[in-house]
């Protein structure tokens, strides 16, 4: 039987590990923390009953992933929720910038700015089942819909600020900008508008879906799949040389370049271990979970029915401060992402005290304090709120690095947004997965389509390795 090994548990992983125990494989995965899920765990630390998620909590692009889908997660138990509203963003005037599931009701929220955003992504949300496979595979591959691609990804080249020009309310601007910001680039550079553009288009299709039960409930779904199929999963195992790995057919890695550069060592091609070792690292995270009784007070009444509540101020206050951290520079308000997952998910809380998930772009490595930061933000838009918390629990840079070192300073994107990786991934080459070394491919959030919990990452590489023991064919 021919057999694989997986480095690595994260959505990527697992993804890949149930994908190719399906295809018949005997596979076995390595995982270095005490459970896998990588960037899909959950903890009850703060207390008993109430969920956070550690990191991964809103999956537009999990829900439409073709590779998600193929495994049939609901069979195992993964069910979706969808909260009232997809994402608020505040401003200082009590108004906000508000997300709804339909592109239409989203439009008539925007006023003015309403048949811009029509036109802007009505026609690639409509196609969105199309496009999902080229939108989420390596851009350089042979698309499935050439002339749909094109038109979606189009203004994706524009600057986010660019973009933003659209717009005449402040509230559709912040709105755009809040978005575009996940990417964690500066919104002045060329592609900082993909990501936006993909969680808007998915969202629009999907939803800002949240897992019932916690993210974590993604990766149990995943791990019964592997198992359904006879694969086998080893926590505690932490890979730092190559000769720890027992032999096998293929090894995919779910493991940020850089360590593999230092696994694999001379063993890489000269010309990949440079680029491993060169590959930028983005942006860290500053993560404030907090206990909130009665929740957070939103001056902004949609706020209080959204899922996702994006904290910034106006969009040239969120383009600065975006800038800052990128250059090493901490600012005084950060960009903050509010998660308030009970709102889909009510099992998440714990009687009427209720579990807010924020973080945070911080410099890379940044080893200050960003708590009060956050409480500030929280408080200029809800003023109160600091009343309501009964407990935090803070996740530093560090601390994010030292729980899974693909997160290395802090950055959970598993490296800068920068052009060449949007579009080749972690180096130059023709297949974005391979390692330089036969049967070794890389499968983290390091590849196309980079990073986020849709498996797509591990999908692509599960690809070229059955290419590469001819079960596919070459292309
Ligand atoms: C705070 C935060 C918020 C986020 N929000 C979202 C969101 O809302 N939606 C979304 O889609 N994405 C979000 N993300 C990003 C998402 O979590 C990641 O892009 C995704 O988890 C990447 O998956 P992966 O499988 O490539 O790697 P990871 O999730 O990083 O998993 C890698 C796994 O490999 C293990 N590992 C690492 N090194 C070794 C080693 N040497 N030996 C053995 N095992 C090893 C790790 O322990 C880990 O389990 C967020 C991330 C964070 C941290």
């Amino acid at each position: 039987m021919t057999s694989a090994l997986v480095v690595g548990g994260g959505p990527n992983g697992l993804a890949a590990a149930a994908l190719l125990a399906k295809a018949g494989l005997r596979v076995t995965l390595l995982e270095a923390a005490d459970e896998v899920g990588g960037g899909t765990r959950s903890h009850e630390a703060l207390l008993p009953g109430l969920l956070h998620d550690h990191c991964s909590a809103v999956h537009p692009m999990a829900v439409t992933s073709p590779a998600l889908r193929s495994l049939d997660l609901a069979r195992h138990g993964l069910r979706w929720r969808l909260p009232e509203v997809d994402c608020a963003h505040p401003l200082d005037d009590g108004s906000a910038g508000v997300l709804l599931r339909s592109v239409e009701d989203t439009a008539r929220m925007l006023g003015v700015d309403g048949a811009r955003y029509r036109a802007l992504l009505a026609p690639s949300v409509r196609d969105w089942e199309l496009l999902a496979e080229d939108v989420m595979g390596p851009l350089l591959g042979v698309p499935g819909h050439p002339l749909l691609l094109a038109r979606f990804g189009l203004p994706t080249v524009l600057p986010a600020t660019l973009l933003a020009r659209l717009f005449r309310t402040p509230q559709a601007r912040a709105l755009w900008a809040g978005v575009a910001a996940h990417a964690c680039r500066p919104p002045s550079r060329p592609l900082s508008s993909a990501i936006g553009l993909g969680l808007l288009t998915a969202g629009h299709h999907a939803g800002w879906a949240v897992a019932e039960g916690g993210s974590r409930s993604i990766a149990r779904a995943l791990e019964r799949v592997l198992s359904e199929h006879g694969g086998e999963v080893h926590t505690g195992v932490r890979v730092t040389r190559a000769a720890q790995l027992p032999p096998a057919d293929v090894t995919l890695l779910d493991l940020d370049p850089g360590q593999v550069a230092r696994i694999y060592g001379d063993r890489l091609p000269p010309r990949v271990r440079a680029a491993y070792t060169r590959f930028r690292r983005g942006p860290g995270a500053f993560k404030v979970d907090l206990a909130v009784e009665d929740g957070v007070p939103w001056t902004n009444p949609y706020a209080r029915r959204a899922g996702t509540v994006h904290l910034g101020g106006a969009a040239a206050e969120i383009a600065q401060a975006e800038k800052d951290v990128v250059a090493g520079r901490m600012p005084k308000r950060p960009f903050v992402l509010v998660g308030q997952q009970y709102l889909a998910d009510p099992s998440r809380s714990a009687g009427n005290t209720h579990p807010v998930w924020t973080y945070a772009h911080v410099p890379h490595g940044y080893d200050g304090d960003a708590t009060e930061a956050v409480l500030r933000q929280l408080e200029r838009f809800a003023p109160g709120t600091r009343e309501r918390v009964t407990a935090l629990r803070v996740t530093r840079p560090a601390d994010f690095e030292a729980a899974n070192p693909n997160f290395a300073g802090g950055d959970i994107l598993t490296g800068a947004e920068t052009v060449p990786r949007l579009i080749l991934g972690a180096r130059p080459a023709r297949d974005p997965y391979s390692t330089g070394l036969p049967g070794v491919f890389l499968c983290s959030a390091a590849t196309p389509p980079g990073p986020g919990a849709h498996g797509m990452c591990g999908a692509g590489a599960v690809r070229s390795a059955l290419r590469h023991l001819g079960v596919l064919r070459p292309g």
